[in-house]
């Protein structure tokens, strides 16, 4: 997963940018870059890590200019490597762009293949070069019509930001799958518009957010103004509903509705369809801090108190040293700590977004156990995970995800619990819809089941897909 923001029109685009990938900086830490434009060149600084690691004040100060676009990576298409970096810039016949891109192209292998065997040459791994490559063989004039014919010929999810010397372009797919908001600021001479992947990026700058990109819109923002074309044929909506689950950050609206408020929902939901016994020794704990909101809505519906029953650092990074001698759930345990105060006799109620492949969940439950609770019921606040991403998101394979090979009861025999229950597909939509039908924005049209992607829990894909498509690796590595 990837987020990606963009600015035009504020005189200090570079630092708007670096501090709207810092609130963005949970959709991806691989790497971060930033491409600047004063209006006559494009000006670059890409880094791995995380932004605040890889951009420094002479760094910034190097990236001048009144427009820019930025990019969290987390790689899906591509290696971990700084030549996969992005924005991807490039000078092209018609002058310089520069590409960001979250989502994943679905035809990118074969794409790649075409456009090699017609001569092109690429620099990186990632599957958003083939849409600069398309955009640089393309014969029409304009650049919005030289962007429009290259993602007539991609299929998949993207929301992407181009930014050359004189426009800023945000487009996002016919199904809007990957999630892009539009907002406003007070800029230099006037209002300064800003695109990200979430509006929390927004929040952080003082900006307004004014509307989500529609699916199949591409916004052209530029000197003149900002306007707005559907160059693509339409088809049926399919926001990512993983983005509610796990991946946006609580504090952003998407298509009108709190993050927040659907994770809430879906906790309420999971309480009445996986309930657990009544009684004063009930106690609801999260997974901090994926499961906070969902245990929150759970202990509210199940009349449990809600208590930070794992304490989490904030402060884990990569480590290095690990004790020769084993200590008991080391890794896990880096992270977060059970409170033994909360846990201590009780039967506990452990609140998660997903489980994965299991292993942190199962450490979790010992971690649980060993602080001397009574019994320990993991619920899941979505449906299990059987099937993977194409759509942006890095889960594994299937052999790896442990709900597409094993039933409910083999994963609770597997975590040690003494129940597992997880929220069913119809109550995962019915909760999202919920808070639609409640506070959903009046231009978007009501939803319903069939405007979700949900392809990782039902494996009911909404884009045909090239499977087992092999992560290109650099073949030349260079620093
Ligand atoms: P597991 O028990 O499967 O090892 O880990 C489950 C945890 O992984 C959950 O807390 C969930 O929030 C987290 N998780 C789910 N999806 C993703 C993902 O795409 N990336 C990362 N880093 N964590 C995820
Ligand atoms: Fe989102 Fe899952 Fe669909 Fe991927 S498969 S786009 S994670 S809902
Ligand atoms: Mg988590």
């Amino acid at each position: 997963m990837c987020g990606v923001f963009g600015i035009f029109g504020h005189p200090e685009a570079a630092n708007m940018a670096y501090l709207g990938l810092h609130a963005l900086q949970h959709r991806g830490q691989e790497s971060a870059g930033i491409v600047s434009s004063d209006g006559e060149r494009l000006f670059g600084h890409r880094a791995m890590g995380r932004v605040q690691s890889g951009f420094s004040p002479a760094d910034l100060a190097a990236l001048p200019g009144d427009r820019a676009i930025g990019h969290v990576r987390y790689s899906t298409a591509g290696g971990s490597h700084l030549k996969n970096a992005q924005p991807i810039g490039v000078d092209y016949a018609r002058g310089s762009l520069a590409v960001a891109h979250n989502g994943n192209l679905t035809n990118h292998e074969a794409l790649r293949e075409q456009l090699e065997e017609r001569g092109s040459i690429y620099q990186t791994a990632s599957d958003t070069e083939s849409i600069v490559h398309l955009i640089a063989m393309s014969k029409k004039e304009s650049l919005r019509e030289r962007i429009a014919e290259a993602l007539k010929q991609v299929e998949g999810a993207y929301s992407l930001l181009f930014l050359t010397e004189r426009e800023l372009i945000a487009v996002r797919d016919p199904r809007a799958i990957r999630p892009l908001c539009l907002g406003e600021m007070p800029g230099g001479s006037g209002v300064a518009h800003v695109v990200a992947s979430e509006s929390t990026a927004f929040d952080l700058i003082g900006a307004r957010k004014v509307r989500d990109v529609a699916p199949g819109e591409m916004v052209i923002i530029s000197a003149e103004g900002v306007r707005s074309e559907f160059p693509f044929a339409p088809e049926p909506r399919k926001l990512c509903i993983f983005e509610h689950v796990y991946f946006a950050r609580p504090d952003s609206t998407i298509q009108g509705v709190s993050v927040y408020e659907v994770r809430k929902a879906f906790g309420r939901r999971l309480a009445i369809e996986q309930p657990v016994e009544p009684g004063d020794d009930l106690v609801v704990i999260p997974v901090p801090d994926s499961g906070v909101p969902a245990a929150i809505g759970f202990a509210d519906r199940a009349r449990a108190p809600f208590e930070m029953g794992l304490i989490r650092s904030h402060y884990v990074g990569r480590t290095f040293i690990e004790p020769q001698q084993s200590i008991r759930h080391f890794g896990v345990r880096l992270k977060l700590n059970p409170n033994r105060a909360v846990i201590e006799g009780k039967r506990v109620v452990v609140v998660d977004d997903s489980i994965v492949r299991g292993t942190t969940s199962r450490k979790i439950v010992k971690m649980i156990r060993d602080a001397g609770a009574r019994e320990v019921h993991m619920r899941i606040s979505s449906p299990p995970t059987r099937w993977p991403c194409y759509y942006g998101v890095d889960t594994p394979t299937r052999s790896e995800l442990i709900a597409a090979s094993h039933s409910v009861d083999e994963i609770r025999s597997y975590l040690t619990a003494d129940s597992v229950g997880y929220l069913s597909l119809e109550g995962l939509v019915e909760g999202v819809r919920s808070i639609e039908a409640r506070e959903g924005d009046a231009a978007t049209p009501r939803p319903s089941a069939d405007s979700y992607c949900h392809a990782c829990f039902s494996g009911s894909y909404p884009i045909p897909f090239t499977p087992a498509a092999p992560n290109r690796q650099l073949r030349m590595v260079t620093g």
